[in-house]
């Protein structure tokens, strides 16, 4: 399953996927940011109050998003493959 363009896809995709609330799509000031936020787990969006599990709210996003065979590696690459 690894290869070099899905690790770039990861990357990126992580990056916004854990930042945008699944709930309302907002991407609000509480959010997780980057790398110095990866610690964070929980965060409630300011925008709608959702409470988010980090990961799960990325999987969420990331199945909104869904249809696109490439898509599919980076679910497995959140269960842990
Ligand atoms: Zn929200």
């Amino acid at each position: 399953l690894r290869s070099p363009w899905l690790a770039a896809f990861e990357e990126v995709n992580e990056a916004y996927s854990t930042q945008v609330c699944s709930c309302c799509g907002a991407k609000p000031d509480s959010s997780p940011k980057g790398r110095t936020d990866l610690g964070i787990r929980h965060w409630i969006c300011s925008e709608c109050g959702a409470e988010h599990d980090r990961d799960i709210n990325a999987a969420k996003n990331i199945l909104a998003a869904g249809g696109h065979p490439r898509l599919d590696g980076g679910i497995l690459a959140l269960q842990g493959e």
